[in-house]
């Protein structure tokens, strides 16, 4: 007889195993497959997030963040470090380890919350039935009362690009280099590839940037990603726009990289290149024709807003289905789902997401840009303040940025906020706590902010946004 359970889950990354723990939580008999297997050979939780995606990425950019301090960022504060050295392969192993902390804690959180962790591959069959085919072994048919399926993204490969060995590489690949290349070239210029490409930029690698676009991190507003490009090339990384790449040739354990601009077919000779052009829904054999499961013009998983597939009793969540490839969306649409099944009434406020970049300067949003309400039509209003102006961000000698809010016109509502500056990543959090219970710029303005403190920065600008900054030599006052 077939195994059943209330709740089976397709994917152990940060989508799936949120949903897995909070469904057995709620009182459900809860099953999490999971096909990953680690570069040491072992299956792994936690998928893209934790063994090759945030948190690598975030162990390497503070390791190299530190070490370009210490070469170049102590002399300022008197502190003499002549003899500074990067020890790549300790480096890495201390991401791995910190990789596997991560890994073996989700395991031991499905354990203990007695979730079923089932090594192997998962696809959904019609009626509610997954297959389920260990690493070793025959497959079996489990019944399940619900399916979420949560298997997440993969890099997209560029056919004039394909990844060689250790010199052509996609994200995972580009946190194992074992020495610092000389020359490093990056294809795509969104946020895995300024990531991964300022890692190495500190390390002391020429970095040259290559993207298609003209438009610089079109997602952005605009004022923000301008800020972050002169950042980014002060710290001498080339990103060059409008750029296409048409080839790669391995010449002399080099990377040749074939691509055109305005001025016609270029080339550039490299030691390693990262291809960061973006991630794709994986569906590869997750669900059979009969299972009732379609995809969107797109190729994600169709669901609606609460991520429910067209089959009774079958979601999907994460990188899988529409909306900004996050981790943190992916969890909160599996606990989401996992309530949902369980009965409960909740949602999920897509308005409020917060999105960062962990380059230097931090850039992080939540809200719309100001070229989307402007497209929109609706009267706004906008605020900025300089983290130049701030005493916090002149102790830590971190002046770059700013903060800038958009407020509706006429009912002040914040509608998005815009940092681009030091501790971006956490300052942002208070917008979004901000704009989930609806503030307006006034309430923030009257709120009491510790000083000295770089959310000081935040505060100033919703003053701005009625003139009223105090740390301003703005002398006119609107109101
Ligand atoms: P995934 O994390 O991709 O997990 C899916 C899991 O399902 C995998 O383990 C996969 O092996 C498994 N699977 C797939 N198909 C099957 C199947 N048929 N049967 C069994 N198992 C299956 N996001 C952030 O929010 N912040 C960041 O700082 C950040 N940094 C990133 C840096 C890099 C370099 C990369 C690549 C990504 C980064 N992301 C970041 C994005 C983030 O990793 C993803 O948004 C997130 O992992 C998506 O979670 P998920 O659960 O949908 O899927
Ligand atoms: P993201 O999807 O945000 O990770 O960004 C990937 C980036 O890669 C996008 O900005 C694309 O424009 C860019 N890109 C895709 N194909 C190419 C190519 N052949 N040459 C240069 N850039 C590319």
């Amino acid at each position: 007889m077939a195994k059943s359970y209330d709740v089976v889950v397709i994917g152990g990354g940060p989508g799936g195993y949120a949903a897995a723990i909070k469904a057995a939580q709620l009182g459900m008999k809860t099953a999490c497959i999971d096909m990953y297997i680690n570069k040491d050979g072992n299956p792994a939780l936690g998928g893209t997030c934790a063994n090759v995606g945030c948190i690598p990425s975030k162990a390497l950019l503070d390791s190299s963040w530190k070490y370009h301090e210490a070469k170049e960022g102590f002399a300022i504060h008197g502190i003499e470090a002549k003899t500074v050295k990067m020890n790549v392969p300790e480096m890495i192993k201390r991401k791995d380890g910190i990789v596997k902390k991560q890994t073996d804690g989700v395991a031991m959180l499905l354990k203990a919350n007695g979730v079923d962790w089932l090594q192997g591959r998962g696809k959904l069959l019609s009626g509610k039935q997954v297959e389920f085919t260990p690493h070793e072994g025959d497959a079996e048919t489990l019944d399940a009362g619900n399916v979420i399926l949560a298997a997440g993204s993969e890099p997209i490969s560029l056919p004039m690009a394909p990844l060689h060995e250790d010199m052509v590489v996609a994200n995972a690949g580009a946190l194992e280099f074992t020495e610092v290349p000389k020359k490093l070239g990056v294809i795509g210029a969104g946020i895995i590839g300024l990531e991964l490409g300022s890692v190495w930029s500190r390390l002391g690698s020429e970095v040259v940037v290559i993207e298609a676009m003209d438009n610089f991190l079109p997602m952005v507003d605009r004022q923000v990603g301008k800020e972050l490009l002169k950042n980014l090339k002060a710290q001498n990384i080339d990103v060059q726009l409008s750029a296409r790449v048409t080839g790669t040739k391995i010449e002399k354990n080099k990377v040749k990289v074939e691509y055109s601009n305005a001025d016609g077919d270029q080339s550039l000779v490299v030691d390693k290149l990262i291809v960061a052009v973006g991630r794709r829904p994986y569906t590869e054999d997750l669900f059979s024709a009969d299972s009732g499961v379609n995809l969107d013009e797109r190729g994600f998983i169709f669901v609606n807003h609460s991520c429910a597939t067209e089959v009774p009793g079958v979601y999907a969540i994460g990188d899988i289905v529409r909306g900004p490839a996050l981790a943190h969306k992916a969890t909160e649409e599996g606990v989401m789902v996992a309530e949902i099944i369980a009965g409960h009434h909740t949602a999920i406020n897509y308005d409020c997401i917060p999105s960062v970049i962990y380059t230097h300067p931090e850039v992080a949003w939540v809200g719309v840009t100001e070229e989307q309400i402007k497209s929109s039509g609706d009267a706004y209003k906008t605020g900025t303040f300089a983290f130049m102006a701030n005493g916090r961000a002149a102790a830590a000698n971190e002046t770059a940025g700013f903060v800038k809010v958009i407020a509706d016109e006429e009912t002040d509502r914040v509608l998005g906020v815009h940092i681009v500056g030091p501790q971006a990543s956490e300052i942002i959090m208070q917008a979004v706590i901000a704009m989930e219970f609806g503030a307006s710029t006034e309430d923030l303005q009257m709120m009491v902010f510790a000083h000295p403190g770089l959310s000081e920065v935040l505060h100033e600008a919703c003053l701005d946004v009625d003139g009223k900054a105090i740390h301003s030599a703005k002398r006119k006052r609107k109101k």
